[in-house]
């Protein structure tokens, strides 16, 4: 680590961006650059190469394409670029993202088939082989991996094969999975993932990107253009041409996550996942240790995130426990899901089991403190 350097450490179990090293803190602290400069286009080229890496893609075949914004950013992107005049896109929605997805379809007048699923169910590959087979007209299949606003792990692989079956390109947003739980693009039968520096990665907000087929990137250039400034083969062909970004790059975050990339090789994606899974195991077993129910099946979860019900306690004040654990250096989060309120507790970042356990001493002393019952308890 360059320079003395204090800065205090919070473990954030919100769903990112996720507790961070301080070495990747302290790789923000660079000599400016002009971003045109040699030295940034090198770094970025490996960083592009690195990024296809995560997800075992053959370098010949895949690409990474790196923006400047946040994760929704390359949801954007995907859709609006991806789909061939007079096509239609099928959003395979069973929660928050994917009707994100679907409101960006919206948004840019994309024909679109919304085929949506309870929040806490997977999807029925019955019903998708379908719509698909009855819509011949669909060219763009897209879902999320890991719906981090429940925690529900969607099929992938048997989702993507479907929609190869009918000629389709398959979108997933891989953002809360991405450099944590492995993920082999081809395998995977996934066309474009996606994610943001500051999840799997544990690096800083403002840098996304997508990793996709270099070949499907080529033809969508003669699709419609439908943003300018989110447009994927644009981006692309300015990276082939220059190794340089459009327009402005996030400079520091870039330096931050070429460090964080250097740590994700050197813990290996075994090790890091098998520390996520501990991690996640070590939130389950407080939570049980609490009585808290989950919302999703457990044998649903993606070993990322678990959305737990509020107990029915009339003491029970989420923003009263939220800020006793904050003020200790633990950040939950909140959410609802449907009609139901729920907070979220994720496996992200560079924390491990300690911090967990850690954790449950100051979220029982909150519970305690605010009147709550301990085990808690739900009506039904
Ligand atoms: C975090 C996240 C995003 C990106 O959200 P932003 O608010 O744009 O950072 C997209 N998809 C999923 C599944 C996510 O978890």
């Amino acid at each position: 680590m360059k320079g003395n350097f204090e800065i205090k450490r919070n473990v954030l179990l919100n769903p990112g961006p996720a507790t961070t090293t301080d070495t990747v803190k302290m790789a923000q602290m660079v000599p400016d650059i002009c971003p045109r400069e040699q030295e940034f286009v090198s770094m970025m080229k490996r960083m592009r190469e690195d990024l296809v890496r995560i997800v075992h893609g053959n370098l010949d075949k895949y690409t990474a394409v790196l923006f400047c914004g946040s994760g929704t950013m390359n949801i954007d992107v995907c859709l609006n670029s991806l789909l061939p005049e007079g096509k239609k896109v099928l959003v395979i929605n069973n929660g928050a993202y994917s009707t994100r997805a679907v409101e960006i379809c919206e948004s840019y007048g994309l024909p679109f088939i919304d085929l949506s699923f309870p929040v806490d169910e997977l999807p029925d590959l019955d019903r998708v082989d379908k719509v698909l087979k009855e819509n011949p007209e669909i060219a763009l299949v897209h879902t999320t991996h890991n719906e981090t606003g429940t925690g529900i792990l969607n099929p992938i692989r048997e989702i993507g094969a479907l929609a190869h079956k009918y000629g389709a390109v398959f979108t997933v947003d891989t953002t809360s999975t991405y450099a944590m739980r492995p993920i082999r693009i081809e395998q995977d039968n996934i066309d474009f993932c996606m994610a943001s520096a500051q999840k799997g990665l544990m690096a800083m907000t403002g840098l996304s990107f997508v990793v996709g087929n270099k070949e499907i990137i080529r033809k969508s250039a003669g699709y419609p253009k439908r943003s300018y400034y989110c447009n994927l083969y644009l981006q692309y062909d300015f990276f082939e041409k220059t190794g340089e970004m459009h327009f402005t790059p996030p400079v520091q975050t870039i330096y931050a996550a070429g460090q964080a990339l250097e740590e994700y090789f050197a813990e290996g994606e075994e090790a890091k996942w098998a520390r996520h899974t501990r991690v996640f195991q070590a939130i389950h077993k407080g939570l049980d240790e609490l009585g808290f129910k989950d919302v999703i099946k457990r044998e649903w979860q993606s070993g990322l995130v678990v959305s737990v019900l509020y107990p029915d306690d009339v003491n029970w004040d989420f923003k009263r426990i939220h800020d006793y654990c904050y003020r200790r250096g633990f950040t939950i989060y909140p959410g609802k899901i449907s009609k139901t309120d729920t907070f979220r507790l994720c496996a992200l970042g560079a924390i491990d089991e300690q911090d967990i356990k850690d954790f449950f001493v100051v979220l029982r002393e909150a519970l305690q403190e605010s009147g709550v019952r301990v085990p808690v308890v739900y009506k039904n």
